[in-house]
């Protein structure tokens, strides 16, 4: 732990003139209670908006007013080629090459096509690995998939779960599994980053242990995105889908994004079910029999893009490509960092933090399970104009996203917890 720190709040001022990116809160609009600013700790769930989504947006609106279809063409940023706009930052932000990454759809939609993509289950092999506990959705999309080929999710799908009296998986325990299953494994199938205990999983050596099975590699980066260092095309991963309304701010419900690796997106032979968005451009509009797929992850792209849903991603990506996603996680390690040397001095409090202690073994979120008054707790944050979410049982996830949260932010939420309980 980081012995710099000081437990008081002119430390945590002196900490905020002192950092680079302090400029970017001002350029956020934050929810109002008593008609001041929220400390706003839920970018996990919903990413804030910032500034320059309006103007964005009403570009759209204009355009549409004044060019009618000629805005596919000619409007500001032209409509026909929108997903492309999105492929510089966001194939930085998850370390792929520019055509390894699309936005289209939202998550759980994307999981299903891709599935369609990746999941070939046999009589010999059809397993799927996943994380106990993962989202809901994420578990729907396994179940059904599953189910779709005829096997039964009981067998088909295993689940890795901590060891007793632990709360988050060891990478030794993961590896163990996938070995286990070696010979019957089609699939893992892992959040990034759990929603619900912020553990960032060693993607990389998990990847490597798949390949050795012969299984696909995939990750769900919903909490992962625009949070952890990633490198998905180095890590050799196969595929992976992102929702943008986290903590890339890009609007709720915003279009969601895919990640293939190239030896697959690269053939317009691998399978898919296809659009013709995702037809080759040259001959999208020629209206002939026969798809022939773009040969990187667009050729996944099925539907008109959707402009509308898209927009406030777009604008949301500059402040990513002005700021910078290395200085970003420099400070976020820093900022969660102090959260949790603020949180040790509470000695007295009945909690636990059940996110791992390493770094590189997360991203912005803790997550405080309080074995009693949980809710309370949090109904005491939110009325103090601190917005944090809960989670049953009795757990709190804290995430100072550092693009537009402070350490005078983290302070305050450590002063209200060490001053009410
Ligand atoms: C937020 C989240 C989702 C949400 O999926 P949608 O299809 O965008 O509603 C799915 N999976 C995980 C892991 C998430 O964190």
């Amino acid at each position: 732990m980081n012995m710099n720190f000081k437990a008081t709040s002119s430390f945590a001022e002196t900490k905020d003139a002192a950092d680079e990116l302090k400029q970017y809160k001002s350029r956020f609009h934050f929810p109002q209670v008593n008609n001041s600013d929220t400390i706003y700790f839920c970018g996990n769930s919903l990413g804030l908006q910032s500034k320059n989504v309006e103007a964005a947006v009403l570009q759209e609106l204009q355009d549409w007013k004044n060019l009618g279809i000629s805005g596919f063409l000619k409007a500001t940023n032209p409509w026909m080629y929108y997903q492309e706009y999105f492929k510089p930052t966001l194939s930085k932000i998850v370390g792929s090459k520019p055509d390894e990454v699309t936005v289209m759809n939202s998550l759980t939609v994307n999981l299903h096509l891709l599935m369609l993509t990746f999941y070939k289950p046999t009589s010999q092999r059809f397993k799927i690995i996943m994380e106990a506990g993962a989202f809901p959705s994420d578990q729907y999309a396994v179940e059904t998939q599953v189910k779709h080929y005829g096997f039964d999710p009981e067998t088909a799908i295993v689940e890795i779960v901590p060891r007793e009296g632990e709360r988050t998986l060891r990478t030794e325990d993961i590896l163990t599994t996938i070995e286990q299953h070696s010979g019957e494994l089609a699939m893992v199938m892992l959040g990034g980053i759990n929603y619900y205990t912020g553990q960032l999983f060693d993607m990389k050596t998990i990847t490597a242990a798949t390949h050795n099975t012969g299984a696909i590699a995939a990750f769900d980066l919903a909490h992962a995105v625009g949070n952890a260092p990633l490198e998905l095309h180095n890590w050799n991963v196969d595929f992976a889908v992102w929702c943008s309304y986290k903590y890339l701010n890009g609007g709720p419900g915003a279009v969601g994004g895919v990640y293939i690796h190239e030896r697959f997106a690269s053939n317009p032979d691998t399978p898919r079910f296809a659009g013709w968005w995702g037809n080759d451009e040259n001959g999208r509009f020629k209206m002939e029999k026969g798809f022939k797929a773009k040969a990187n992850a667009s050729g996944w792209n099925i539907s008109t893009a959707q402009i509308l849903n898209m927009v406030s991603l777009k604008a949301s990506l500059e402040l990513f490509e002005e700021a910078g996603f290395e200085k970003l996680r420099v400070k976020s390690v820093d900022l969660t960092a102090f959260l949790e040397f603020l949180l040790h001095q509470l000695t007295n409090l009945n909690f636990e933090i059940i996110t791992p202690a390493e770094p590189e073994s997360r991203g912005a979120q803790l997550s405080l399970y309080f074995k009693e008054k949980g809710k309370e707790i949090h109904n005491k944050m939110i009325d103090s104009g601190i917005i944090v979410d809960y989670r049953e049982p009795g757990v709190i996830r804290v995430a100072p996203a550092p693009m537009y949260c402070s350490y005078t932010d983290v302070y305050r939420f450590y002063e209200i917890l060490r001053d009410n309980y």
